[in-house]
């Protein structure tokens, strides 16, 4: 798959072969680890003495003697967290990440990491009340900010007063007992859709946030790209018109002080107000307010106002992503987050957009799709970063 990485641990590598393959033979796993048998055999035991893997039966019959299936041991289990601008998604996973139970409630981060995390945390104690599990093998979460991902803690996040420098991984190892890993939300979005998604096996890929907040996973080389203080990829912050309005880290025409759900509902509202929008003062007269979803129906019902908001919006990202790609190259962008639900109209504005002022080169083969995991992009991130953080610790 093109990148070389540094060689991985064989620990580390057999555990997410069966994480992402489901019960393997001894035979094959020995074939695709490229490994001889009795180091693997020796492995293995340590492992299943561990309790990470356990026997499956044996495998259907290949002629001579049958080999006998291993997989991963079915009492691990992961918590995964996506804390978002305004909701909290929790699921605990199995071994192969499928979701054992899942939660997910409207939330504040602005309220503070106590009050949050206390809440994570009543949300986890509920799961294993409800025999989701016994006890967790690590928790991995992901929060709308730059994270250090070495030390475990949001660093100077704009939209979260009170969690710079808050020690999230700490308390939640002292929570629950196991390691904990904490990344930035549009990193695990990236992850999640990296491993389940529609960019399934693609090493080099950036992951579009379009939500409360504008923000860019940067997927290359097979791994995310952080940056030196974690902020890589916030690209809501990016200028793009220096007389447009003010934005909420205290600059004038960011990306997302014009396209993003806050900003899309003030135009929307304002359009609204002013009468040219049939679809958007029915809804603002009915509800007190209008939203990214109500643009998205108005615009499915052919209203022009709604199509033009979204086609703004869609070439305002467009034009960054155009720069993106002509920096890293990527083979596939993905957009994702709650704006991506304005859907067609907006994905056809930035592909325009991109594929116009590009490279031809670099754009020559570039998708522009919408996630596939959706809502469950960041959970299904945030429980692959705690299973290898759970994976590593079993040398
Ligand atoms: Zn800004």
């Amino acid at each position: 798959m093109g990148a070389v990485r540094a060689v991985e641990p064989l620990h580390l590598r057999l555990l997410r072969l069966l994480r992402d393959n489901g019960a393997v033979s001894r035979a094959e796993l020995a074939d695709r680890l490229e490994m001889p048998r009795p180091r693997l055999l020796a492995e293995l035991e340590r492992l299943v003495s561990l309790g990470y893997v356990a026997e499956a039966g044996l495998a259907a019959s290949r002629g001579g003697r049958r080999s006998t299936l291993v997989e991963l041991s079915p009492n691990l289990r992961f918590a995964a967290v996506d804390l978002g601008a305004s909701s909290i998604d929790v699921e605990i996973v199995n071994g192969r990440l499928e979701p054992v139970v899942a939660y997910a409630e409207p939330a504040d981060i602005r309220s503070g990491p106590k009050g949050t995390l206390l809440r994570v945390n009543e949300l986890l104690h509920k799961a294993k009340v409800d025999g989701a599990y016994e006890r967790l093998d690590a928790v991995g979460i992901g929060v709308p900010g730059p994270v250090s991902f070495r030390d475990g803690v949001p660093v100077s996040p704009p939209i979260m007063p009170g969690w710079d420098r808050f020690p999230v991984r700490e308390l939640l190892t002292r929570e629950h007992g196991c390691p904990a890993v904490v990344d930035n939300d549009v990193n695990i979005m990236a992850i999640g859709e990296r491993h389940g998604g529609v960019a399934h096996s693609v090493d080099d890929f950036l992951f579009v946030k379009i939500g409360t907040g504008v923000g860019c996973g940067i997927y290359l080389g097979g791994e995310v790209y952080r940056g030196t203080d974690g902020c890589a990829g916030d690209i809501g912050h990016i200028q793009v018109d220096s007389h447009g309005p003010m934005c909420s880290c205290g600059n004038v025409g960011c990306l997302e002080a014009l396209f993003s759900g806050a900003a899309i509902a003030k135009d929307a509202t304002a359009a609204a107000r002013a009468g040219g929008s049939p679809a958007l003062a029915e809804r603002l007269a009915a509800n007190g307010s209008v939203t990214a979803v109500d643009v998205a129906e108005g615009a499915i019902e052919g209203d022009v106002v709604c199509i033009r908001l979204i086609r703004d919006g869609g070439r305002r990202v467009g034009g960054v992503l155009a720069g993106l790609v002509s920096f890293a190259n990527p083979s596939m962008i993905v957009i994702g987050g709650g704006l991506a639900q304005l859907g067609h109209i907006l994905l056809a504005e930035i592909r325009s957009v991109v594929y116009r002022r590009s490279l031809p080169l670099a754009t020559g083969n570039l998708p522009v799709v919408l996630s596939e995991l959706g809502s469950r992009a960041g959970v299904t991130g945030a429980a692959v970063l705690a299973s290898d953080m759970a994976f590593m610790e079993a040398s």
